[in-house]
């Protein structure tokens, strides 16, 4: 079960309504201009601190109140929010990075963090590296006095394993780099990246989140968050943020508003509906790998349970797993099982009600060898909020059509 504290906490925020109105829903407020009664007042007001609303972009009633109920499910103190996952990303590292820095990034991160740093970064004087997340001594060995930045990932991207998190945290303290995880497949549910541990010993400096998975749910918002527990951090990338000129509408901030409180539900169903599937996946002779932390076998279980099992409750995962298909099929077979599936459609955007399927290649997206994921066809599948029963009967009748044993 996700802890279900968090969840009343979400629901039984102290927000207060408009005077003698009182709803389950904050109130939307919609604004680019934001009146002052004086000119005095208007000199006098300091929207850096959040004690006075000066312009829209700066924040509005609506999107204080979703940085406040993020920054309690996360357990961090400060959120900024942006327009999408990757624009979290990029004003992390926009706001941290000057020329000559560098950026270390996990082999296995979200492909667009990697496309930033070739495709941009480097262009401004940032390098960047990738190290194997797998192995704690290779990022230690590549932090260099140019190093201001390390991003980390749990589990990492499509191939999920779940790193020593712990280690690489504890390798960016001691060697005074900060450390920025992106935390959209933990949602704030499954570990808390403030307090790895759960003994207030450990954590990172920064989480961001793909509001646009887990909180947003429908599959048709895209927003971010950035949050922290240092008031200087927060303040960096709040200007950053203030100069990018980055900021969301009140009706997406509505969108997420009202999806968050069913958050913790909705994520324990996906996650106990995608083990099922990952259990069945693993009896069909056609699939030689399953990529999924919480199952044994996958690289970085024993991570995993550590982290996700640090607060004396079932260990959460998000309702997402690879698997890896046996080579002797065809990519033309592969993409017939996939285009042929019903319930299941293709598409990137985890977290909404709708099951979805992507078949990877991996070589085009690592720097190092991948040893411990088998050779074969990567499908990674998400899950929806369908009946489990109905999900496998699909990939059944697909499988059996266009992989047969
Ligand atoms: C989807 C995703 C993002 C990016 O989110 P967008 O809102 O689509 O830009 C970043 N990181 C991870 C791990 C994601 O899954």
């Amino acid at each position: 079960m996700h802890d279900p504290a968090q969840t009343t906490h979400l629901i039984h925020h102290p927000y207060t309504p408009p005077g003698g109105f009182e709803a389950p829903q904050p109130g939307v407020f919609k604004a680019s201009t934001v009146y002052f009664p004086t000119v005095a007042d208007m000199r006098s007001r300091e929207w850096k601190n959040k004690s006075a609303y000066t312009y829209g972009l700066h924040g509005t009633p609506t999107t204080y109140v979703l940085e406040e109920r993020l920054c309690s499910l996360e357990g961090g103190a400060k959120c900024l929010l942006v327009p999408s996952g990757l624009a979290a990303i990029a004003t992390t590292s926009l706001a941290l990075l000057r020329s000559g820095d560098e950026v270390l990034i996990p082999d296995n991160a979200y492909g667009p963090n990697k496309a930033l740093a070739e495709g941009e970064l480097q262009h401004w004087g940032i390098g960047h590296a990738y190290y194997d997340p797998m192995n704690p001594q290779d990022l230690r060995k590549r932090i260099t006095l140019d190093t201001r930045l390390v991003w980390l990932e749990a589990p990492g991207s499509v191939t999920m394993e779940f790193p020593d998190l712990a280690a690489l945290i504890r390798i960016c303290h001691e060697r005074g780099v900060l450390c920025a995880l992106d935390n959209t497949w933990g949602a704030g549910l499954a570990f808390k990246p403030f307090d790895l541990l759960g003994n207030g010993d450990l954590g990172v400096d920064i989480s961001v989140h793909a509001l646009t998975k887990y909180p947003s749910g429908g599959g048709d918002v895209f927003m971010g968050s950035i949050i922290t527990r240092d008031q200087a951090l927060h303040l960096k990338l709040k200007l950053c943020h203030m100069r990018l000129g980055l900021g969301v509408g009140a009706n997406d901030v509505e969108s997420v508003l009202r999806s968050l409180p069913s958050m913790g539900l909705r994520y324990t169903a996906q996650d106990e509906a995608g083990r099922a599937l990952a259990r069945w996946w693993q009896q069909q002779p056609q699939c030689v790998q399953l990529l999924h932390p919480a199952f044994e076998d996958a690289p970085g279980h024993a991570h995993w349970l550590e982290v996700c099992g640090a607060h004396e409750r079932k260990p959460l995962a998000a309702g997402l797993f690879s698997v890896v298909v046996d080579d002797r099929y065809t990519q033309a077979q592969i993409d017939a099982f996939c285009d042929d599936l019903k319930l299941f459609r293709i598409g990137y955007s985890w977290g909404g009600p709708v099951s979805l399927v992507v078949p990877y290649d991996l070589k085009q997206m690592r720097s190092h060898p991948q040893s411990h994921v088998k050779p074969g066809h990567v499908l990674r599948f998400s899950l929806g909020l369908e009946a489990t029963q109905d999900l496998i009967e699909d990939l059944q009748r697909s499988l059996h059509q266009h992989l047969p044993k």
